[in-house]
């Protein structure tokens, strides 16, 4: 298999019916820097976009025998993508070397990000790049007490775009955000109508870009402070509408790699629908710089590493966003699985 930073990232913007994604994708599509980027458009938008390569697909999933739903290989996708990349091969279409897809505004971005890590003949050309989720400051809190599709868009997300704050008062936009924060504090925020919306930023930069790892990891952690801080209380990384919670957990000394491995499969087959993302930087025995590891559901990208620590601090740090799991518990399963394997680990060694 092709190594992993080198297939070709898909970028995922999803976001509810009228948020303005596809405003938000003709204002990126703009930028000469995404002239090798193909688009994928899950329904015909509400603007029209003037791009060179363009596909159309219509909405159909496959449900895999598991009968997790995010755990469903979209067969539109799947058909489009492979269509696109050996026509591309051909000759027949211009090449590209990004792929954006826009979601249809009720569809749940999860499986996509299946599909892309999941299907055999894909996973071998393309990953899983950044999310992007708009959002509409107008209607967005009502969305997110209305919808779950909303909720979870948000829970996913790596960046957030909030569009039409010029149609609001500047309360309502703060609540949304506070609101998009209580569910996700590890996505960057951009404002459309006052942020340049640089492409870069939005869309390329993630944890498998060799020079933009630390202010990826920034933006994962930033929202987290420094410390286990009042941000980090029992209440406000807390969502009561949803259920969702969003935490940050940190670990003293260094994690067995194995026992991590284990555990998180664990956790991830046992509660997978409800661990929507998991974000972390570890401090992994025998290994001197920081693996980070990612995850969207079931979805798991290879660990990767960061060339040093950012700074002093050895622990690990691992975000979490999930629906009605407690934080105490998923980080007391930790901790059992790492004392276990420190036990065998220095039993073998007497
Ligand atoms: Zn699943």
């Amino acid at each position: 298999m092709a190594r992993y930073d080198t297939l070709i990232p898909v970028n995922v913007i999803t976001g509810f019916l009228g948020s303005g994604k596809t405003t938000v994708l003709a204002r990126l599509l703009r930028s000469p820097r995404l002239r090798d980027t193909a688009v994928l458009i899950n329904e015909f938008g509400e603007v029209g976009l003037d791009h060179h390569l363009i596909e159309h697909a219509r909405e159909s999933t496959l449900l895999l025998e598991n009968g997790c739903i995010c755990c469903t290989i979209r067969g539109d996708l799947k058909e489009s993508l492979r269509d696109m990349y050996s026509r591309s091969e051909r000759g027949e279409i211009p090449s590209f070397r990004r792929v954006v897809i826009e979601t249809s505004g009720l569809s749940d971005p999860v499986p996509i990000a299946y599909t892309i890590m999941a299907e055999p003949v894909l996973q071998h050309h393309f990953r899983l790049a950044n999310i992007i989720t708009v959002v509409d400051a107008v209607n967005g809190a009502g969305q997110l007490k209305t919808y779950p599709e909303s909720v979870k868009q948000a829970a996913i997300a790596d960046r957030f775009v909030i569009t039409k704050t010029d149609l609001c008062g500047p309360e309502t936009a703060a609540s949304l955000q506070a609101a998009l924060a209580r569910i996700n504090r590890a996505a960057g925020v951009y404002i459309a109508a006052t942020d340049e919306l640089d492409p870069e930023q939005l869309l390329t930069e993630d944890i498998y870009s060799p020079d933009v790892k630390r202010a990826e990891i920034d933006r994962w952690l930033g929202g987290h402070g420094g410390e286990v801080g009042p941000a980090d209380g029992p209440d406000n990384g807390h969502s009561h509408d949803s259920g969702i919670a969003s935490f940050c957990l940190w670990f003293d000394g260094a994690l067995d790699w194995t026992a991590f491995g284990i555990w998180m499969t664990m956790l991830l087959s046992r509660h997978g629908e409800n661990v929507l993302r998991i974000k972390g930087m570890l401090n992994i025995a025998g290994v001197a710089d920081p693996v980070l590891v990612n995850g969207v559901q079931h979805v798991v990208h290879p660990p990767t590493h960061l060339d040093s620590w950012p700074d002093a601090d050895r622990r690990s740090r691992i975000v979490f966003i999930v629906r009605g799991i407690a934080q105490e518990r998923i980080e007391a399963s930790l901790a059992a699985f790492n004392a276990l394997a420190n036990s065998v680990t220095a039993s073998a060694a007497e």
